[in-house]
């Protein structure tokens, strides 16, 4: 089997096809090359039963040119400093794709916060700012949630930035309850950002969403708004997946029976019946997730890790379309193979940006001290992710080049612009 790529020389990798297209100066190839800052620290947590543990943990700003730096906290055993490094990277990108005014960061930890007590992760998640006081703050690095960490943990780390300056800064942290300063409508929205951009696409090629068939992989938060807010639109959900394993229906599942029960249990196993069709009871199958990645359906939604479709399994994808909610869930070779198989990409880059788009609109409320209702917050994630959908995609076919192509070009056209603008290189060439 081949090994799939590090995340981070595949998306410094990606960088280098897309200088064929746009003309990129030397400085900015040369300041994109490398992250700006990279900070390690290792937090030490009193566990419950008296021992110490210590964490390594990271925080990395890959640049900052348009913005403070802007990204999720990730807790995971697989984090080290190069994945957080890639998402760091995909932040920049992403952040300037919607045009927001933010630089790309990112942090992570090496643990598995299943097998943390819940006051084991407080006291984590409150080590964590302790550690990374000095580099975060509302117009430095603004973190918020990413994989394993939700707004309870971004409640906490708000707290403790607030105990540490002995002030309250809201807009340090994004993603956090409504309680605590956080925003209508941030949970629910990189599913319905995905499904925004998914609906436009679907315009333009003119198909109706009753006659398609979706599965996806990964219902954690992304997944389940995504799903849920699909079936409402009139779209058919045959499969959802957990680490676990997949659940499938042909006539299609129930995605809010199917989410009460997972919430209920904590995994899809045990589901034997989608209340869609409780005729026939025992109606749904169980799939392996690499089954339901081969499922024959219209669309595939990608909403769990990176790397999940490689040159191993890319030629067994009968999807036409996959749709990437996960950051970095489709290596470049995988690309190359779907591409010759003319599966369409609608790329990570702009599809899973409604939380971060709703994350600034949390940090613009947080600053001016005034909250808006979910409906005002929903429309204007909508209207902005739908605007830069577009012209992404006008791009793709102005310059014949594919989807996540266009959304690279489209976003370092805005990093590489504010590069030159405080640079100086222009002097040496005449330019100014
Ligand atoms: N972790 C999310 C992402 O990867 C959200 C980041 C944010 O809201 O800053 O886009």
């Amino acid at each position: 089997m081949a090994q799939a790529p590090k995340a981070l020389d595949d998306a410094r990798g990606r960088l280098e096809a897309i200088y064929e297209h746009l003309d990129v100066s030397e400085d900015a190839q040369v300041r994109l090359a490398r992250p700006q800052r990279v900070v390690e620290v290792s937090i030490p947590v009193r566990m419950d039963d008296g021992s110490l543990q210590v964490f390594p943990a990271w925080r990395v700003q890959y640049d900052t040119t348009r913005g403070p730096g802007k990204g999720g906290i990730r807790f995971h055993p697989d984090v080290d400093a190069s994945e957080v490094t890639a998402l760091a990277f995909w932040m920049a990108i992403k952040c300037a794709v919607v045009d927001l005014p933010f630089g790309g960061a990112k942090g992570g930890v090496c643990v598995n916060p299943k097998e943390l007590s819940r006051l084991e992760l407080e006291r984590l998640s409150r080590g964590y700012i302790r550690g990374f006081y000095d580099c975060i703050g509302p117009d430095e690095d603004i973190p918020a949630p990413d994989m394993n960490t939700n707004a309870t943990i971004m409640g906490w780390m708000a707290d403790e930035y607030a105990k540490i300056a002995r002030a309250q800064y809201p807009a340090v942290i994004t993603g956090k309850p409504i309680g605590l300063g956080g925003s209508a409508g941030r949970v629910e929205a990189t599913g319905e950002g995905a499904l925004e951009v998914l609906k436009i696409y679907l315009e333009q090629q003119d198909k109706k969403p009753e006659d398609l068939t979706v599965a996806v992989q990964g219902f954690g938060n992304a997944g389940y708004y995504f799903a849920s807010a699909a079936q409402k639109l009139g779209l058919t959900i045959v499969a959802v997946s957990d680490s676990q394993g997949a659940v499938h229906s042909k006539k299609g599942l129930d995605v809010d029976s199917v989410w009460r029960h997972k919430n209920k249990t904590r995994e899809l196993k045990g589901i034997l019946y989608s209340e869609t069709s409780v005729d026939e009871e025992k109606n749904v199958d169980h799939l392996s997730n690499e089954e339901l990645l081969c499922l024959d359906v219209d669309i595939l939604v990608l909403a769990a890790l990176e790397n999940q479709i490689t040159e191993d399994n890319a030629d067994a994808i009968k999807a036409e379309v996959i749709l990437e909610i996960a950051n970095g869930p489709v290596t470049s070779n995988a690309d190359k193979i779907l591409g010759e198989k003319n599966i369409l990409v609608l790329p990570d880059v702009l599809v899973n940006t409604g939380g971060v788009i709703v994350s600034y609109y949390e940090w613009i409320q947080n600053r001016i001290g005034d909250y808006w209702p979910a409906e005002k917050v929903n429309e204007r994630m909508r209207e902005r992710i739908g605007r830069e959908a577009k012209a992404c995609f006008e791009l793709a076919s102005e310059h014949k080049v594919d989807y996540r192509s266009a959304c690279y070009m489209h976003g370092l056209k805005r990093i590489t612009e504010a590069m030159d603008h405080r640079g100086t290189h222009g002097y040496f060439i005449g330019d100014c």
